[in-house]
């Protein structure tokens, strides 16, 4: 079923949303992108004539409940958003009253789905070396299965709308499917879009086809780039793990962040890419700071011989203008990851290098799909996220999708 299809007329509809939002230390929202995504899929339902019951996860309250991570805090920004009052059930899994009572047009938010251990099913308590997990484990996936027809029970509908967790089978994200008929279970307009966004970059690739992949650690990035190496044909990689294969080359890096035990690794890709005839493009300066902030004092130097006490926390100039040169000839493009600490104002030069070339070579009509935290809040910060063709919401769901693995919260509903 698809939502544009479904007349929601008269029934309740559970909406699993991402409304996992950033909070400043007062409770205050600092980015609202995440309940926007989901506006246009909640107004369609109401709009229909149906009621609403919101659900989502905030934080890793790690299955207790915490206030630091009650979605009460978010409350009035939703029925701002909606333009109408929203009902707050204070305990998930104890909501069939309050949702019973709802009236077409009315809406329900539920408290964070992660105070209860049977959203992520997970056993709590206990390590997987002990013998006593694999029953754990069974018990709790029983307790998951529960809970989530639980959730299901409060409505007629359920409508997945929430891109940032797909890749995991939570209660709420995939488990939850299992109790409504194919007719009655669709994904969300913003998950739509977002799997319409990976289809476009992996089943129609214009060539050339450039990947940026930044961030801090080659270790968590390592299943994605070995995935891209069969699909590109530049890749760039940035930020953090710049040191690490510049080490692994013999070079000096100072006190750059470094994953010595990853040595092995970048040289096998460095390997790999030259086997595969992918244009392998990794930084050859840096901007090197004398400590980790934003007024350290700083030089230009190569990212192969960096002296102690300094550390590179940003691309030099040599090396934009080299990525600049490969991402404005791309006709597909993925970026995921800083390429430096962007936080830092002073160190935001080289994601900014990235994101310029990135829009230019949209404008001469690439598709570029940014994805990821931090290179979103990058493109926020530049100013330039209408700029390019995609922005999305996912970081994690995003990368697994396009590693090619089908994603627990998309197959749920389709039966894949
Ligand atoms: P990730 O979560 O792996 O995508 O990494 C994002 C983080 O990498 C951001 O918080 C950046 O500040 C950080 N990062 C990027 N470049 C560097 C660098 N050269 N040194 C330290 N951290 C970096």
């Amino acid at each position: 079923m698809t939502l544009d299809n479904y007349n929601f007329a008269g029934k309740k509809a559970i909406v699993r949303v991402d409304f996992n939002v950033p909070l400043d230390e007062n409770g205050k929202i600092t980015d609202d992108t995440r309940i926007r995504g989901a506006l246009p899929t909640l107004k369609k339902i109401l709009e229909d004539g149906g009621s609403l019951i919101i659900m989502s996860h905030m934080g890793k309250p790690k299955g207790k409940v915490n206030p630091k991570f009650s979605l009460a805090q978010i409350k009035d920004d939703v029925a701002k958003a909606l333009g109408r009052d929203v009902k707050f059930a204070e305990d998930c899994a104890n909501a069939a009253e309050a949702a019973a009572n709802l009236k077409p047009g009315e809406v329900l938010l539920l408290e964070n789905l992660r105070f209860y251990p049977e959203e992520e099913g997970k056993p709590v308590g206990i390590e997987k070396d002990d013998p006593a997990y694999e029953a754990a484990k069974k018990d709790m996936k029983a307790r998951q299965k529960e809970f989530a027809k639980k959730l299901a029970s409060y409505a007629d509908v359920y409508v997945n709308d929430a891109f940032g967790t797909a890749h995991r089978r939570h209660a709420s994200t995939a488990v939850i499917a299992d109790n409504f008929d194919a007719d009655n279970k669709m994904l969300g307009y913003l998950m739509e879009k977002e799997v319409k966004a990976v289809d476009n970059i992996l089943s129609d690739i214009k060539r050339p086809f450039t990947a940026i992949m930044g961030g801090s650690k080659v270790s968590t990035k390592i299943g994605i780039i070995e995935n891209l190496m069969d699909k590109v044909d530049n890749l760039i990689l940035c930020g953090g793990m710049t040191y690490t294969f510049a080490k692994a080359q013999g070079g000096k890096v100072g006190d750059s962040i470094c994953e010595n035990d990853k040595l092995g690794l970048a040289l096998d890709i460095i390997k790999k890419a030259k086997e595969k005839g992918v244009n392998l493009v990794l930084g050859t300066d840096c901007i090197a700071a004398d400590s980790f902030s934003n007024d350290a004092k700083t030089m230009v130097c190569s990212a192969m011989d960096i002296p102690d006490g300094w550390e590179g926390l940003d691309a030099g100039p040599e090396t934009r203008k080299a990525f600049q040169d490969v991402i404005r000839t791309a006709k597909t493009i993925l970026w995921n990851g800083p390429a430096g600490v962007f936080e830092f104002d002073n160190f935001t030069g080289g994601s900014r290098a990235i994101a310029e070339a990135i829009v230019e070579a949209t404008n001469n009509g690439a598709f570029s799909l940014v994805g990821g935290g931090d290179s979103v809040a990058c493109v926020n910060k530049f100013g330039l996220a209408d700029e390019v063709s995609y922005v999305s919401t996912g970081g994690g769901a995003l990368l697994e999708a396009i590693e090619g693995k089908v994603l627990p919260g998309v197959a749920a509903i389709k039966g894949e």
